[in-house]
């Protein structure tokens, strides 16, 4: 379970700097050169959009970096009861940036896996519905996206390496490969260190510093796994958050200052929370589980209340909108605001967001 799986960035015949790419990851020390296929890896292929038509205008990605948190399990009740002091760094992202504590997850399931897959396709999880149809939440080491849905199903991570961007993957949870076996030419890097969320945060920041990505994803699964363990905002999970913060800031170290980091984006959510002294997360139903924080920060985002910025999107207060009316925030729309954040069009067939509406400036 704890096999590390590292992709090192592939090829591609017309990108410039490729020999310098390849120089810079053959002498480096602290990756591993093999890569190791994941299971299913290949057949995930044949699935894949096809390339748009021809005659479509080719996309490509601005100079920016989008870096996407995901906080498995973080119910941000844990911030009121912590302080500014004892977690700065998501006060900050909070303060300075165009945040809500009260975003929703998706309507159907409160659980790690739909959660995510709508999280980078947009879409809600009912295939039935158009949605993305993974509604299980274990490893399976041959499904696929595209398999779950019945149809090609694309993501943010191929809107952004069909536009020239370059995107990587960082986990602590063998079950999220299921992203790299459905998007196997799309995602450049990955690298999944299970509950290790020390050497994930570390592997990112590398990365973030040394390639120019246009998309990373990091999930981080301290939170839930001290939440099943301990309890929802129980003391060990509130000393899980502290921990959890000072990882994000030796993520974050010089964003903004660092001509490296100079343009980079955050933008942070959860894929479910929990409720006070429960150990589990799976009822839709309850506001603990589908309340969740939704965050943009780094250069060109306004300070401020993400429902106050856009009169298109309802706070939901404590009530759980369904898919009909004026819809809330919700970690779904992660897929799109990336996207509008390189310049590029929705993700084809998304849902949540489809029209970029959501501003943050
Ligand atoms: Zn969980």
């Amino acid at each position: 379970m704890a096999t590390p799986r590292t992709t090192r960035p592939r090829l591609r015949p017309a990108r410039l700097g490729v020999v310098a790419v390849l120089v810079v990851a053959l002498l480096s020390p602290v990756r591993p050169v093999a890569r190791v296929a994941p299971v299913g890896a290949v057949s995930a292929a044949p699935d894949r959009l096809a390339d748009p038509p021809p005659g479509s205008p080719a996309e490509r990605v601005n100079g920016r970096q989008v870096l996407a948190v995901s906080l498995d399990g973080f119910n941000v009740q844990a911030l009121a009861r912590l302080g500014r002091a004892r977690t700065p760094v998501l006060h900050r992202l909070l303060r300075q940036g165009a945040a809500t504590r009260n975003a929703r997850t998706q309507v159907e399931l409160t659980v790690t896996l739909p959660n995510h897959t709508s999280m980078v396709t947009g879409r809600r999880i009912d295939a039935d519905a158009g949605g993305h149809g993974v509604d299980w939440n274990g490893h399976r080491p041959d499904a696929t996206v595209q398999r779950a849905a019945g149809r090609p199903t694309a993501s943010v991570f191929s809107v952004v390496h069909d536009a020239t961007g370059r995107t990587a993957l960082f986990a602590t949870e063998e079950k999220l490969t299921l992203l790299e076996r459905s998007w196997t030419h799309d995602i450049d890097r990955v690298v999944v260190r299970q509950d290790d969320d020390r050497a994930v945060v570390r592997a990112a920041r590398r990365d973030l510093l040394r390639r120019d990505r246009s998309f990373t994803f990091v999930h981080l699964g301290l939170l839930d796994e001290t939440g099943h363990e301990h309890g929802w905002l129980s003391r060990p999970y509130l000393r899980a958050v502290t921990r959890m913060d000072r990882l994000l800031g030796s993520l974050l170290r010089g964003a903004g200052s660092d001509r490296r980091l100079a343009d980079l984006v955050v933008v942070l959510t959860a894929d479910h929370g929990g409720a006070a002294g429960e150990h589990h997360h799976d009822d839709p139903l309850r506001r603990a589980n589908h309340r969740v924080p939704f965050v943009l920060w780094g250069r060109g985002v306004r300070r401020g209340d993400l429902y106050r910025m856009n009169p298109a999107y309802a706070d939901p207060g404590r009530g759980r909108p369904g898919f009909g009316g004026t819809q809330p925030v919700r970690n779904g729309d992660l897929a799109n605001v990336a996207t509008d954040l390189l310049g590029l069009g929705p993700v084809p067939g998304s849902r949540w967001n489809k029209h970029q509406r959501l501003r943050w400036r």
